[in-house]
C-alpha cells in the first residue's frame, strides 16, 4: 500500500506541469491573449526598443517570426532591426498608440536599421526618421533604399504572414520597383507609418477563438486602390481620432 501511495506521489511530480496553451482570442482590435511569450529585449540581429513600455509579449508565433527574420536579415548583411510594439502580456488594448496590437500577432519594427544601442530619445523620437515629408508626402531621399525593399520583401515573404501595414507613399516605392514579386500584395496602404512597418501574422493553427481578416483583394494592390490613398494624402489623419473601447470576447475577462 505504502509503495503504491509513494509511486503515485512521485509520478505526480515526475510529470510535467501541462503547458499553458498559447491562445490569441478575438480580432486584432478587440481581443488578448493567453499563454504569451516575451522577446527578450535583444538577440542576433535585433533589438526590442521603448522596452518601458512593455510591449514586447506576443504569442510564440510571432516571437519566433520575428527571431527567425532578425536572423534572415543578418545573413543578408543587414543591420540589426529596432523591433517596437508587440503586444502586452495578456493582449488587450493599448492606453494609447494604435487600435490592434491585441492578440499578440501584430508588430511594428522601424525601417531604420543600424549596429549600435539606439539612444532613449531617440527611440521617443521617430520623427527624426521618418521616411516620409508630411506636408508633401514626398518619400525623402536617401530614406527608402534597396536596404528597406529587401527588408520588406523578407518581411512579407513568410507564410504566416498576412499583411503588412505601410504608408501609401512607400508601398508606390515598391510598386515601382518590384511590382511583380507576389508579396507586394500583402502590403496594404494605411495612414501614418512614417518611419516604421507593422506586420500581422494569420491566426494560429489550434486557436479556434482566433478572428481572421478577410482576405486581401485579388492583384498586387498597385492599382486603382493605391491610387485612392494617394489622392487623399493630404486629408490623412495621422491616427484616427474617433475611437471607442472595443468590447471584448468573453474568453478575455478574467
Ligand atoms: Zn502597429
Amino acid at each position: 500500500m505504502l509503495t503504491t501511495a509513494l509511486l503515485l506521489a512521485t509520478s505526480t511530480f515526475l510529470t510535467p506541469p501541462r503547458a499553458l496553451q498559447s491562445e490569441a482570442i478575438g480580432g486584432y482590435a478587440a481581443g488578448c491573449l493567453r499563454g504569451s511569450m516575451a522577446l527578450p529585449l535583444e538577440g542576433p540581429g535585433y533589438q526590442v526598443i521603448r522596452s518601458k513600455r512593455l510591449r514586447y509579449y506576443g504569442h510564440p508565433d510571432l516571437i519566433h517570426y520575428l527571431q527567425g527574420l532578425a536572423s534572415r536579415t543578418k545573413m543578408a548583411g543587414m543591420p540589426d532591426l529596432y523591433i517596437a510594439d508587440l503586444a502586452m502580456a495578456r493582449g488587450g488594448p493599448f492606453s494609447s498608440g494604435h487600435r490592434s496590437h491585441q492578440t499578440g500577432l501584430d508588430a511594428d519594427i522601424w525601417f531604420r536599421m543600424a549596429d549600435k544601442p539606439i539612444a532613449r530619445w531617440e527611440q521617443d523620437a521617430p520623427k527624426e526618421w521618418a521616411l516620409i515629408d508630411e506636408p508633401s508626402y514626398r518619400v525623402l531621399p536617401g530614406r527608402f533604399g534597396p536596404q528597406q525593399l529587401e527588408l520588406l520583401r523578407l518581411a512579407a515573404k513568410q507564410p504566416e504572414v498576412n499583411r503588412i501595414f505601410i504608408n501609401p507613399a512607400l508601398k508606390a516605392e515598391v510598386c515601382k520597383r518590384a511590382p511583380d514579386e507576389p508579396w507586394v500584395a500583402k502590403l496594404r496602404p494605411w495612414v501614418g507609418h512614417f518611419s516604421h512597418f507593422h506586420v500581422r501574422l494569420r491566426c494560429p493553427v489550434g486557436n479556434p477563438d482566433c478572428q481572421p481578416q478577410a482576405p486581401i483583394p485579388p492583384g498586387n494592390g498597385c492599382g486603382a486602390e493605391l491610387a485612392s490613398w494617394l489622392k487623399d494624402k493630404p486629408q490623412l489623419p495621422r491616427v484616427s481620432t474617433s475611437y471607442r473601447a472595443p468590447t471584448l470576447p468573453s474568453r478575455c475577462e478574467g
